[in-house]
């Protein structure tokens, strides 16, 4: 059985003052991490803060990118060493605003993939298919080549801890959602890829996002599919009884 993870993506948006407050209205309420893990990525510059807020409660916080490298000449960027250093438990790695406009590469977010492990910091790995590739009949294909070449030289059991969100790039933030079939069938393709590139044990226990337009009039149906283990949300994550409500869901599927 594997454990729903639910997890905030708030993209660019929110002041350090309101994201404080999001944390401050939500963490005593956010279900017990034995039921659900709940994260919220927020951009960089508020994760100490809210690292500190969320402090002994059972909110995590990701960051949304970061380097691959510890440290180095890489003006603008956040590196894996200094998310450790302040005690960000998860990273969103490849998501396709990242991959379209600042060339993010399957290579790029393999190299962030080991980083994260060396680092203590649990990938969150999306993949996904343009509306064109889905039309083509060519979704499988594209989202598994995503998937193999995010893990590549992974061990099983880092394979194991790694989350993998799918998320169709025709859904995101566009009000449009992949049926909840549609969803599992492509979500249960990439636990099979996983299987070929890390083995049976460790593609039973990855968790599988589904992202897109999740809200909590969809959510519940989306958790009750077998393969999907958990949502990455966006627009619907700004709020906080709208958060509160995935998480419940998460933490009852
Ligand atoms: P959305 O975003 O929920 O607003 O569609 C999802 C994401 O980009 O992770």
């Amino acid at each position: 059985m594997r454990k729903p993870i639910i997890a905030g993506n708030w993209k660019m948006y929110k002041t350090l003052s309101e994201a404080i407050e999001f944390v401050e209205a939500v963490k005593s309420s956010v279900p017990a991490t034995d039921k659900v893990d709940s994260v919220i990525c927020a951009p960089a510059l508020f994760l100490p803060s809210l690292v500190g807020k969320a402090e002994g409660t059972d909110l995590a916080i990701g960051a949304q990118t970061m380097h691959y490298e510890n440290e180095g000449a890489f003006t603008g960027e956040v590196s894996p060493t200094q998310l450790e250093d302040i005690k960000v438990q998860y990273v969103i790695l490849g998501h396709s605003e990242r991959r379209q406009y600042d060339n993010e590469t399957d290579e790029g977010v393999n190299k962030k993939a080991h980083a994260a492990f060396t680092h203590n910091l649990t990938p969150i790995i999306c993949v996904g298919e343009t509306l064109e590739e889905r039309e083509a009949s060519n979704t499988v294909v594209k989202v598994s080549s995503q998937v193999g070449a995010a893990l590549k030289g992974l061990t099983p059991e880092q394979v194991a801890k790694t989350v993998i969100a799918y998320e169709p790039i025709w859904a995101i933030g566009t009000g449009k959602t992949a049926t909840a079939q549609d969803a599992n069938e492509v979500c249960a393709a990439i636990r099979k890829t996983v299987a070929e590139v890390a083995g049976e044990v460790a593609a039973e226990m990855i968790r599988i996002q589904y992202g897109g337009s999740v809200k909590p009039e969809n959510v519940v149906e989306l958790l009750s599919m077998e393969h999907i283990d958990g949502a990455l949300v966006g627009g619907a994550s700004l709020k906080p009884d709208s958060f509160l409500k995935l998480l419940e869901a998460g933490a009852n599927a």
